[in-house]
């Protein structure tokens, strides 16, 4: 069959790979004019999420750039060290940057075709496939389309209708962009919480001249532009404005940046997944921008999609309706880790950062998230596929 996937970050280029291997011919449409390499450290947890990575023969190049763990340091003004999550802790059983995650993923399909630079401005179901035609003006027909766009899909709202029926705001925003390691971070990464606002560097293990700047801010729902970096610097510059610490310096920063993210930490529930020869999967179908575990959810929805679609023999029919019964409950699961990240990054008054430092010194609180996270990773009965 061909199939066009709409997104190339983790979901899109997972359930390419798991087509192409298939024997069908997946095409990626991706809105950015190249692969995104930005964000932070994201990790894989449990035997799920480590079995499916091994599968898809994965594990040694994941090996090869894996940071090791970055250990979370929250610190006062000053420097001096409030919590700490420790670096075994953070970053679960496999820890890579999303940025090589997404790269490695995509080498990983090598029958994919991708089309960058472009996306779905509108889709025509036949009874014989989808007839799509793309923002440049190119048409063609597919079998299947999947949405693989993440939490702001574009196939979610051709398909379903417009966003905010199902994406709801959890009143803070983060962003992310890089900046010259000044500060011999090596695999720490130093937070600095005031009410309301959050901002850490943390060192990049492969290139000690690197680091990142990773931020959150508690915030109603804004109106910008999503695609407009500029507005979204302004929004940073007044937010963390009157921030002490190192904020001045990383603030400064965003002058140079060309590869800014930025966005709202939401959650989406969309109430049906699939319609037709049209599917969502990953952060489109049921994300949370971070905290909710999406990068294992849409490694493991993938596969799944793929597989029941083999075992189907290819009729969408059946394998629809199967695929969403065996992953919705398993991927509402994980994203609740995402509920209480912005309050977790940035609470909103000074006695709740306190409260935060507190219960996260202690070792039974993290031993208790510690388990929580291992058993939403790990909640999910994985038939055998046959390939
Ligand atoms: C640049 C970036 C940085 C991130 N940083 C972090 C991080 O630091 N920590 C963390 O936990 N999570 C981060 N995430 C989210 C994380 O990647 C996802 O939660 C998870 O991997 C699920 O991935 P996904 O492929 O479903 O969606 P996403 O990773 O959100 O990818 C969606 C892709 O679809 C593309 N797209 C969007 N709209 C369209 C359209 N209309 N047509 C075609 N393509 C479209 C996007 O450009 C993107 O490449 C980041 C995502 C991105 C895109």
């Amino acid at each position: 069959m061909d199939v066009l996937i709409s997104g190339a970050s983790i979901a899109g280029p997972a359930l390419a790979y798991w087509l192409g291997r298939y024997g069908h011919r997946p095409t990626i449409v991706e809105i950015a004019p190249q692969l995104r390499t930005g964000g932070q450290a994201v990790d894989f947890r449990g035997p799920l999420h480590m079995g499916i990575l091994a599968k898809m023969g994965v594990i040694d190049q994941l090996r090869a750039v894996e940071t090791g763990g970055i250990a979370f340091r929250f610190v006062d003004e000053h420097g001096a060290r409030q919590m700490e999550w420790p670096a075994s802790f953070a970053g679960g059983d496999l820890e890579v940057q999303r940025g090589d995650l997404a790269r490695i993923l995509c080498d990983a399909g090598q029958e994919t075709e991708y089309l960058f630079g472009d996306r779905i401005a509108a889709m025509d179901e036949t009874p014989d496939g989808v007839d799509v035609t793309f923002a440049s003006g190119l048409q063609r027909t597919f079998d299947l389309v999947i949405g693989a766009d993440g939490v702001h899909s574009g196939v979610r709202r051709l398909t379903f209708g417009p966003e905010e029926t199902f994406v709801k705001h959890l009143g803070y925003y983060v962003a992310t962009w890089p900046i010259a390691d000044e500060w011999g971070l090596d695999t720490t990464l130093l937070l600095h919480s005031e009410p309301g606002v959050m901002m850490s560097v943390g060192g990049n293990h492969k290139d000690p001249s690197k680091a990142g700047v990773f931020t959150a801010f508690a915030s109603p729902a804004l109106r910008y532009d999503r695609h407009d970096a500029d507005q979204q610097k302004a929004i940073l510059r007044e937010r963390f404005g009157g921030m002490g610490w190192l904020a001045p310096r990383l603030l400064a920063e965003l002058d140079k940046v060309d590869d800014l993210y930025f966005d709202q930490i939401c959650k989406v529930d969309a109430p049906e997944w699939t319609r037709g020869r049209i599917a969502l999967v990953g952060d489109a179908a049921c994300g949370a921008t971070i905290g909710g575990q999406g990068n294992g959810t849409a490694i493991v929805s993938a596969y799944v999609l793929a597989g029941e679609l083999a075992a189907a023999g290819g009729d969408h029919r059946v394998a629809f309706p199967g695929y969403v019964r065996r992953i919705q409950k398993f991927a509402r699961g994980t994203q609740e880790g995402g509920d209480t990240t912005g309050r977790f990054l940035a609470p909103r008054t000074s006695r709740g950062i306190w409260m935060r430092n507190y219960l996260n010194n202690q070792k039974w609180f993290l031993g208790l998230i510690s388990q929580v996270a291992n058993r939403r990773a790990a909640d999910l009965d994985l038939p055998a596929y046959p390939l």
